[in-house]
C-alpha cells in the first residue's frame, strides 16, 4: 500500500516535469516557446541587472522559406526547420535561451554577452548555418539565416529591445540576407514607457 502510494506519487511527479516540458517547448523543433520563454527571459535579465552583466538578443530568420517549401515540399521543410533548430542548440551556451518565435523565426538572448562578443558570435553562428547539411537528402541545398541583434540596453522594456532587434533583422533582409546587423546604442532614445519590464 505504501509502496502503491509511493508510486503514484512519483508518477504524478515525472508526469508534472513532462507536462511542464511539454508545455514550455515547441512541439516540431523542440526549443521553448514564445509564452514561456518570455518569463525566462525576464528571469535572465533580472539577474543580469543585479550582477551588472550584459545580455543580447537576436531576432533570426530563415531566408526564402517559402521557396525551400515550394520547392521541396512542406515536410522536408520541417525536418530543415528542426535541423537548424537543433544546430543553433547546439551553438549556444549552456545559459542562452532559444526560442521558437514564430514559424521560422527564432529569438535567442546570449547570456552575460556584450554587443562585440554577440556579433562575434551570431557571425559564427551565421556561417556555420550557410555551410550545414540542411536535409541529409538534399546535399546541395544551402539555407541562410539573417539576424537582428541588439544588446539590452538597462532599463529598456523586453518589448522595446525586440522591436528593435526586429527592425535590425528587417534591414539585414534589405541588404541582401545571410547578414547581421547589430542596434547602434546611440540609436536608441529611452522613453518613459521603458523604465517598467
Ligand atoms: P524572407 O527571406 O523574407 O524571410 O522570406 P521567407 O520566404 O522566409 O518569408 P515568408 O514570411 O514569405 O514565408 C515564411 C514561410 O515559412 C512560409 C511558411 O509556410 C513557412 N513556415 C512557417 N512555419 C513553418 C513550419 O512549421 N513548417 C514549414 N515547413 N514551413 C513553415
Ligand atoms: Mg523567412
Ligand atoms: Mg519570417
Amino acid at each position: 500500500m505504501v509502496y502503491a502510494i509511493g508510486l503514484i506519487r512519483e508518477i504524478t511527479l515525472s508526469q508534472r516535469v513532462e507536462l511542464t516540458e511539454m508545455a514550455s517547448r515547441d512541439p516540431l523543433t523542440k526549443l521553448y516557446n514564445r509564452r514561456f520563454a518570455k518569463k525566462l527571459i525576464l528571469a535572465t535579465y533580472k539577474k543580469s541587472i543585479e550582477t551588472d552583466q550584459s545580455l543580447c538578443l537576436v531576432m533570426a530568420d530563415i531566408d526564402h522559406f517559402k521557396q525551400i517549401n515550394d520547392t521541396y515540399g512542406h515536410d522536408k521543410g520541417d525536418a530543415i526547420l528542426v535541423n537548424i533548430a537543433q544546430a543553433i542548440g547546439e551553438f549556444l551556451n549552456e545559459t542562452d535561451i532559444a526560442v521558437r518565435w514564430g514559424g521560422e523565426e527564432f529569438l535567442l538572448l546570449l547570456d552575460n554577452t556584450d554587443e562585440y562578443h554577440g556579433l562575434q558570435k551570431i557571425e559564427a553562428l551565421r556561417e556555420h548555418i550557410a555551410t550545414l547539411d540542411a536535409h541529409q537528402e538534399l546535399p546541395n541545398l544551402s539555407v541562410t539565416m539573417s539576424f537582428g541583434l541588439i544588446e539590452w540596453q538597462p532599463l529598456a522594456s523586453l518589448e522595446r529591445m525586440l522591436q528593435q532587434a526586429d527592425a535590425a533583422l528587417y534591414d539585414s533582409k534589405d541588404a541582401g540576407r545571410n547578414t547581421t546587423t547589430v542596434v547602434k546604442a546611440f540609436c536608441l532614445q529611452l522613453d518613459d514607457t521603458d523604465a517598467v519590464n
